[in-house]
């Protein structure tokens, strides 16, 4: 039994006013905005929504949703997490309708941090996306999910054993150093995007790191570039391209501090394990670096 995609996420954000306009403004995103002073919630396809924001002073993950097919899967998922001794609760009909799918399971992953796997999400084509500002052509979702995330986990050993509970693959991508010493950065796909989930580096007091959304034009990430730097927002790496996905994308920083990686023409997943030690080109550190 595998998980199908992240389905969606939740972020704990201090400037809910800031992060909505951020989000407007420079991401381009659609603030659905039911006039809430504590939540509101970010379109990029015709999900109900992918991103919910919710006032909180952590500036950080506050969880994340990986989806599973069908109710059938469902059940077999709660078998599987049972089996490898996952803990978990059956969230309740108010829970679910809160993240507008139709059942939810919530747990933890090893680092702690907060997971739901769900199914049926609300999808709307009654309600097509409508960008917060112009944009050439529209963001990557579908079957490769909302983007990908990198977070932090303490423990990589038992980050890859949970994962793959979930039916997850992937391993070490990126290697940098020798020896037992080298630091080793894993990513774990479920579809045919590269990773939806990853983690070997970024700062230890966050859970997250950067998340990536994709574009389907070039142009949105020069557009982006341009926007960003107009608008004074630290670049923290420089456009380049990565290895192992093949995305073309630069990073830049949130209000709440964590980045936000703005990405075009990935590949799809291999399905074999390949490493890394540098980019193809670019992604230089700027403002504070990665
Ligand atoms: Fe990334």
């Amino acid at each position: 039994m595998v998980v199908t995609e992240l389905g969606y996420m939740g972020l704990g954000v201090s400037d809910l006013g800031a992060w909505k306009l951020f989000a407007r403004d420079i991401l381009g995103l659609e603030v659905v905005d039911d006039g809430s002073k504590e939540s509101c919630f970010l379109r990029l396809d015709y999900w109900h929504h992918r991103i919910a924001l919710h006032r909180d002073p952590s500036d950080d993950l506050a969880y994340l949703g990986f989806r599973v097919a069908g109710p059938e899967e469902f059940a077999a998922m709660q078998k599987q997490l049972g089996d490898a001794g996952i803990k978990f609760r059956v969230g309740s009909l108010e829970e679910a309708e809160e993240r507008h799918v139709l059942e939810l399971i919530k747990l933890s992953d090893p680092d702690g941090h907060p997971l739901e796997i769900f199914h049926g999400p609300h999808v709307r084509f009654a309600k097509p996306f409508h960008p917060g500002r112009g944009m050439h052509g529209k963001f990557v979702t579908g079957s490769g999910g909302m983007g990908h995330c990198i977070v932090r986990q303490r423990d990589p050993e038992a980050a890859l054993r949970f994962y793959r509970a979930l039916g997850m693959r992937g391993g070490v991508e990126y290697k940098f150093g020798s020896g037992p010493k080298a630091l080793q950065l894993t990513f774990m796909h479920c579809n045919e995007r590269d990773h939806s989930v990853a983690w070997g580096l970024g700062s230890p007091a966050k859970r997250l790191n950067h998340v990536m959304l994709e574009v389907d034009n070039l142009d949105d990430v020069g557009l982006t570039e341009q926007i960003v730097r107009n608008a004074k927002i630290p670049v923290h790496l420089s456009a380049g391209k990565h290895s192992n996905d093949h995305m073309y994308s630069f990073y830049f920083r949130s209000p709440s501090g964590f980045m936000i990686e703005y990405g075009f023409g990935a590949r799809g997943a291999t399905h074999q394990s390949e490493y890394f030690t540098e980019d193809f080109y670019g992604h230089k550190p700027e403002d504070g670096g990665f």
